[in-house]
């Protein structure tokens, strides 16, 4: 049976030097496939399925991306995955993709897909405008004419014509894809000596950039390893992570974060990918379907404007329902989104009496020093208080 540690190493250095980099392989070998990148956070992946073509996560460049181009064209307070992914475009590396689409989560990347279309013109750019309020009685109308819009263009990229049993497919595979995903995170919060969050991280992250025909496997072969696996429990505390839902942290990071005397159980990684709390009904009309389930049952995240709940108190239930004892809120350094939902976070966790520790990180760093050395002063303060 292969073992976590042959799957997870397997993947691991082609994320860590080109993020990009199974996808663009793939495209090699099959130049006759259409590839089309969704930057984060989410993006109704079945429309580009259905097509017969492929969605690939653009979240970035990673921390080995060298910006020598995109930072004279953006002010100095902007996020990093705005500028390592035009520095992806200026310097060809996504030349693989056929399309790239971006989402209505901020200004920077509202501004990112204007920078795109005009910079790219061979490359078909577009941009989803997600609902900004979710309780109107025309918000499913609303989204499922944005949904039909985005679909026209996939068909014309594609030269292919969508039907609804084609998305019934597409929704029926991503369904079991982000079945097990959540199967993976449940294990993890259930015995996370078991799994660590970088060995989740890779297994998740390569979701993003290969079929879902060809991940389903290769999670279902890893959830088996897990469950056969008996690691003894460290003496570490247990923590849910918030804030990194667009831009991602570095491996090392992570990986550091654990180190310092944490079980991760929760996060928001590739919130995007998993962005279904159940799975979307097949049946019926499947843009609707979609379009519901956007708005009825995903996840909270900073980059959905939903009144009907305070984000604060989905977080706390996060961390009572996972059993963990305090919160680390990890956000991308100048996240408007992040940093406004952690103004939120402080006042709510404080008010419960649940510990957090805040720490802002950047796609490019590569010194994790301090970062660490903050969550083992954090760590000790809780086991010896
Ligand atoms: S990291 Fe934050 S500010 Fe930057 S693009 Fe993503 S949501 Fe927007």
């Amino acid at each position: 049976m292969t073992t976590i540690e042959d799957l997870v190493s397997r993947y691991r250095e082609p994320l860590e030097s080109f993020p990009l980099e199974l996808a663009a392989e793939r495209k090699k070998k099959h130049p006759e496939k259409k590839l089309v990148g969704c930057y984060p956070v989410y993006h109704p992946a079945e429309l580009i399925h259905a097509a017969g073509m492929l969605p690939v996560g653009v979240i970035g460049g990673g921390n080995r991306l060298e910006i020598a181009h995109a930072d004279s064209r953006f002010q100095s307070f902007i996020c990093s995955i705005v500028k390592s992914t035009l520095e992806l475009g200026l310097t060809g590396k996504l030349d693989f993709l056929d399309g790239i689409v971006f989402h209505s989560i901020c200004d920077p990347a509202r501004n990112l897909g204007s920078v795109f279309a005009r910079n790219f013109p061979k490359l078909m750019v577009d941009y989803i405008h997600f609902p900004q309020n979710m309780t109107s009685p025309h918000t499913v109308d609303y989204l499922v004419s944005e949904y039909s819009r985005i679909k026209a263009r996939y068909q014309d990229l594609a030269g292919k014509s969508v039907h609804d049993d084609d998305l019934r497919r597409s929704i029926a595979v991503y369904n079991e894809q982000r079945g097990l995903l959540r199967e993976l995170y449940a294990v993890r919060a259930a015995k996370p000596q078991n799994v660590s969050t970088v060995e989740s991280y890779v297994l998740t992250r390569i979701g993003t950039l290969m079929p879902p025909e060809e991940h389903i496997p290769l999670l279902k072969e890893a959830l088996a390893a897990i469950h056969a696996r008996d690691e003894k429990t460290k003496d570490r505390i247990k923590v849910v992570l918030e804030g990194s839902f667009c831009e991602q942290p570095p491996l090392e990071l992570i990986e550091g974060l654990e180190a310092a005397g944490c079980y991760i159980l929760d996060d928001d990684f590739l919130l995007g990918w998993r962005w279904f709390l159940r799975d979307v009904p097949v049946e019926g009309d499947p843009l609707r379907n979609l379009a519901q389930s956007y708005i009825r049952q995903s996840v909270y995240s900073g980059v959905k404007h939903d009144t009907r709940e305070p984000k604060s108190k989905h977080l706390i239930d996060k961390v009572r329902e996972t059993g963990a004892s305090a919160a680390l809120i990890l956000s991308a350094k100048f996240c408007e989104p992040a940093l406004f939902d952690y103004a939120l976070y402080k006042r709510a966790l404080e008010k419960e009496g649940i510990p957090h520790l805040f720490l802002e990180f950047e796609e490019k760093m590569w010194i994790f020093d301090k970062a660490r050395t903050e969550v083992e002063t954090f760590v000790e303060s809780m086991l010896f208080d």
